[in-house]
């Protein structure tokens, strides 16, 4: 059962996509916006071209699995890179390769490309972060919430892997690094919510901290992440790296899920 979405961007890919539009897109004011593929736009090329074209990028926010660069009007451009978006920047007349759906060229003659191979993602100019975020339900940014707040928007029902990628609870887990947290946290995927104690909260909001934060200081490299870790051994051939056991793998909450029968065991 391989997992297709395994390199679906998560709340650590976006941070490090955050920090390269900082570094090379803000401050810059925007020449000319060429739309080369519509079916990553949630509205009519013109809207895009004629909005984003002259502004000026201010400065960036990440929200989840969201980039956001609010421009020098008050709107802001939301970017969502689905299963395998992603963004480039290139000198300006650097050839142009098919995956670059979106060109935005720049002021000093390099540009910067939101790409997307399988048309997937999503790119929208929106009046307001906070009108998009409600618009489409997306909860607190995991890595903003305390741990009241974390215990507070999981909630009581419900399984815990689910409650975890549910973006309207929190927003940034997806299937890999919830995964993690869990394997972080000795617990199963498929814990109830009301089965938790007040530690196994805190045990946990503090792995998903961890993990997060190691995973933007890994740079997002996956099999670079530490060897006692899940993820660098997350196939079905391999074991865990604890205790040797097997990995369990099933659907959970809808997608491919991994744990460790042993260090995880059903409640
Ligand atoms: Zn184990």
């Amino acid at each position: 059962m391989p997992d297709a979405y395994t390199n679906m961007p998560e709340l650590p890919d976006l941070e490090l996509d955050k920090r390269q539009v900082d570094a090379h897109a803000v401050g810059r004011t925007v020449r000319a916006v060429t739309v080369r593929d519509k079916r990553v736009l949630e509205q009519p090329a013109s809207t895009l071209e004629r909005g984003v074209k002259g502004r000026r990028f201010a400065h960036s926010e990440r929200h989840g699995k969201n980039l956001f660069i609010h421009l020098d009007d008050g709107h802001a451009l939301l970017m969502h890179f689905g299963m395998t978006g992603y963004l480039k920047f290139a000198k300006s007349d650097e050839t142009l390769q098919k995956s670059e759906a979106v060109v935005f060229e720049l002021d000093d003659d390099r540009r910067l490309s939101y790409c997307s191979r399988r048309m997937l993602g999503r790119i929208e100019l929106v009046e307001t972060v906070q009108d998009y975020l409600d618009a489409h339900r997306i909860g607190p940014d995991a890595l903003s919430l305390d741990a009241r707040g974390f215990r507070e928007r999981l909630g009581q029902r419900g399984g815990l892997k689910a409650a975890l990628m549910d973006q309207s609870k929190l927003a940034g887990l997806g299937n890999v690094y919830s995964d993690e947290t869990l394997f972080q946290a000795g617990l199963h995927p498929r814990t109830p919510l009301n089965a938790l104690k007040e530690d196994d909260f805190v045990r946990l909001f503090r792995c998903m901290r961890e993990v997060l934060e190691t995973a933007i200081e890994h740079e997002g490299k996956r099999p670079e992440l530490p060897a006692d870790w899940l993820t660098p051994h997350r196939h079905e051939d391999e074991r865990c790296p604890r205790c040797g056991s097997p990995w369990s793998v099933a659907q959970v909450g809808g997608r491919t899920t991994f744990w460790c029968p042993k260090d995880q065991p059903e409640r």
